[in-house]
């Protein structure tokens, strides 16, 4: 039968790695940056996955975790056991990831946005791999593994499939971004792979409540936009197929984002077995009351930044300079110098805006002074412009010989408006009674 008369619905749900910012590796204290070291140097026996090394759980990565847990209104499983997930590749030399399989540190939470809530199924820590390199060696081909990676405190948020469009998705990650970046969770770099999206996409007929009973994954996708267009151009490839009553194959699928198509990259036959383990060196990990009082005390974002939004900061402004918690005290400082010198926010945020790189941050005093000295300029030519309209206005004789060719009428005029402001810039003013005197003839 042809299915050309249905129409199908998106269902859509993402798995988002990201690195949690710590100095510390996840189960031993090698150091977790490894992004400015030589390869093959934070390393040991731990992170090697060599026999006999004893893994014990970094306390500042769980403590990250249960705040994005709890960022994402989750309910907390108090305690919480690693288990082994067992498969090979070379980036794993235990055989086996560290990960929380049964009792994920969060559960069944929602993160709003837009006023559309969207629900979170599971966030649960693990660790990292290590990172394969593929490059010509001496002529020949070969993978360099650098195991620096090896064992970075990981974390895994898996959405419902909640998502019916692109756009929503797009919405959801970027929002999510910002939440773990204001925190300093992490830094979700995805260039540097420190954030990583995965989206799940199948079509179900319009109406259906029923989950279709295959799905596409789409990996290795590095950029919001990418994805956005991955999930379009896949949106599109399957409408096509099922309308013509054949099948999708369920699959692993990559995005050439310069020819911009989808690719199959793996196949997959059945359910992958990865023969959960309990890890029997680490036991379960016991989240006191203490702990998760102290995580729940966190202010909450939206209040946060609402705060500045209220005082009369532009949205803009608060939305991309107010980009982590511990900005707060610099924001707390400048609202003060504000009110007690009676300042313009929105005048002022702009500014910031505008010079984000230079006085972001620094001395308030030097800004203020800097912010002072902008306007000063600003409202000067903003009173010249005034008084050459006026004199442009008030001697139509000289104008008029000035649009016959007699040059020198504007000399008069410059006259006129020195008379008025005592000392001006010559230049600058010549140009403005040009510009006037260009726009008085084109009216005409
Ligand atoms: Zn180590």
């Amino acid at each position: 039968m042809s299915n050309k008369q249905l129409k199908f619905q998106p269902v859509i749900g993402l798995e988002i790695h990201v690195e949690l910012k710590t100095k510390a590796k996840m189960f031993c204290r090698c150091s977790a940056d490894h992004f400015h070291t030589p390869p093959n140097t934070n390393i040991c026996p731990v992170c090697l996955g060599l026999p006999g090394a004893m893994p014990y759980p970094n306390l500042k990565a769980l403590e990250k975790t249960l705040l994005i847990a709890h960022l994402l209104h989750c309910r907390i499983n108090r305690i919480s056991r690693f288990e082994r997930k067992h498969y090979f590749y070379p980036d794993l030399p235990k055989g086996y990831q560290l990960t929380q399989y049964l009792y994920p540190m969060g559960y069944q939470g929602y993160l709003e946005v837009e006023g559309k809530r969207f629900f979170i199924r599971r966030v649960h820590q693990e660790e990292d791999t290590a990172k394969l390199k593929h490059q010509r060696l001496k002529s020949r081909l070969v993978s360099l593994v650098d195991f620096n990676r090896s064992g970075v405190p990981l974390v895994e948020m898996v959405t419902e499939p909640v998502f019916d469009n692109s756009q929503d998705v797009v919405a959801f990650l970027k929002k999510l971004q910002r939440l773990l970046r204001f925190y300093e969770v992490s830094s979700c770099d995805m260039e540097k792979g420190s954030m990583r999206l995965e989206a799940n996409i199948s079509l179900r007929p319009e109406g259906s409540k029923e989950l279709p009973d295959y799905k596409v994954e789409l990996k290795n996708i590095n950029s919001f936009r990418f994805l956005a267009e991955a999930i379009d151009y896949e949106i599109k490839r399957q409408t096509q197929l099922l309308s013509q009553g054949k099948e999708v194959t369920q699959e692993t699928r990559g995005y050439n984002s310069v020819k911009k198509f989808t690719f199959s990259q793996r196949v997959k036959e059945e359910a992958q077995d990865y023969h959960y383990l309990l890890e029997p060196d680490i036991p379960p990990v016991y989240l006191s009351d203490e702990v998760v009082e102290k995580v729940r005390k966190t202010p909450d974002y939206s209040q946060l930044i609402g705060k500045w939004i209220k005082l009369g900061w532009p949205k803009t402004v608060v939305n991309n300079l107010l980009i982590r918690q511990g900005q707060l005290e610099w924001w707390q400082e400048l609202e003060t110098t504000v009110q007690e010198e009676g300042l313009d926010r929105h005048k002022l945020g702009h500014f910031l805006l505008k010079n984000k790189g230079s006085y972001y941050l620094k001395d308030i005093s030097k800004l203020i002074a800097r912010f002072k000295e902008d306007e000063k300029i600003i409202n000067n030519v903003d009173q010249l412009v005034k008084v050459v309209k006026e004199v442009v206005a008030n001697n139509p004789k000289a104008v008029a010989d000035y649009q016959k060719g007699k040059e020198s009428a504007i000399y008069f005029l410059l006259g006129q408006v020195r008379y008025r402001l005592g000392k001006v810039n010559v230049q600058t003013t010549l140009q403005q009674l040009r510009d006037v005197l260009t726009d008085e003839k084109s009216k005409k």
